[in-house]
C-alpha cells in the first residue's frame, strides 16, 4: 500500500506517518527529512537547498523529484508513506509516472485538515520545547518562516486537494483532534 500523507506545515504529517512505520513495517519517505540530511552533511545539494529552505520557500521540483526517485530506485517496502512530496502539481505527476514505472499504485491520499491558528502555535511551541530541551532547533521553525511556508503551501501545494479529490483518491481526515484520535481517523481510512 502506497499513500501520501497532504497538509499544511505543522498538520501532523511526519508524527502520524511515524506511527505507520512503526505499525505496519512501512517506509516513510520525507523529502523534508531528506533535504535537511543533505544540509546538515554540506552535500553540494545540501548547500544549493539550504537558503530557501531556511527562508521557508520550496526546493526546486526537479531536485525532489530525484530524491524520491532516487529511494523508489533503492529501497524495498511493503509500502511508502510520502510525507511532504508531492508539493507541486508537477510532483504528483512525477509520482504518478514514478509509481506507473515500477508497477505501483497509489492506494490513499490522506488531507490532515486543520484549523490555519493552529499551525503557527504548534510549530512556534515545537521550536520553543526543542530549545528548552536542549534540542536543535529547526531553521525554519520560526513565525517569519512559517508565514512563507503557509503561503508557499496555499499557492503551489493545496491545488493537490481538487487534483487528487478528482482523481477519487482523498480522503480527509480531521486532523485537529488529539495524536490518538487522529491515528484512529487514518487506521479506519487504511483499514
Ligand atoms: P513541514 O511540512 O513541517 O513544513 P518538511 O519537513 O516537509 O516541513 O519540509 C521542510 C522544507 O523542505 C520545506 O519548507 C521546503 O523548503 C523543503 N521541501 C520539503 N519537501 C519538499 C517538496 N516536496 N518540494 C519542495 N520543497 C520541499
Amino acid at each position: 500500500m502506497n499513500i501520501i500523507l497532504l497538509g499544511p506545515p505543522g498538520a501532523g504529517k511526519g508524527t502520524q506517518a511515524r506511527f505507520l512505520v512503526e505499525e505496519r513495517g512501512m517506509v516513510q519517505l520525507s523529502t523534508g527529512d531528506m533535504l535537511r540530511a543533505a544540509k546538515a552533511s554540506g552535500t553540494e545539494m545540501g548547500r544549493i537547498v539550504a537558503d530557501v529552505m531556511d527562508r521557508g520557500g520550496l526546493v526546486t521540483d526537479e531536485i525532489v523529484i530525484g530524491l524520491i526517485r532516487e529511494q523508489l530506485e533503492t529501497v524495498k517496502a511493503n509500502g511508502f508513506i510520502f510525507d511532504g512530496f508531492p508539493r507541486t502539481l508537477a510532483q504528483a505527476d512525477a509520482l504518478a509516472d514514478l509509481l506507473a514505472e515500477k508497477g505501483e499504485t497509489l492506494d490513499a491520499v490522506i488531507e490532515l485538515e486543520v484549523n490555519d491558528e493552529v499551525l503557527v502555535d504548534r510549530i512556534v511551541g515545537r521550536a520553543a520545547e526543542a530549545a528548552a530541551a536542549g534540542q536543535p532547533v529547526r531553521a525554519d521553525d520560526n513565525a517569519e518562516s512559517m508565514k512563507v511556508r503557509l503561503m508557499e503551501y496555499y499557492k503551489k501545494t493545496s491545488p493537490l486537494i481538487g487534483y487528487y479529490y478528482a482523481k477519487g483518491q482523498l480522503t480527509k481526515v480531521d486532523g485537529l483532534g488529539e495524536i490518538a484520535d487522529v491515528k484512529a481517523a487514518i487506521a479506519g481510512v487504511l483499514g
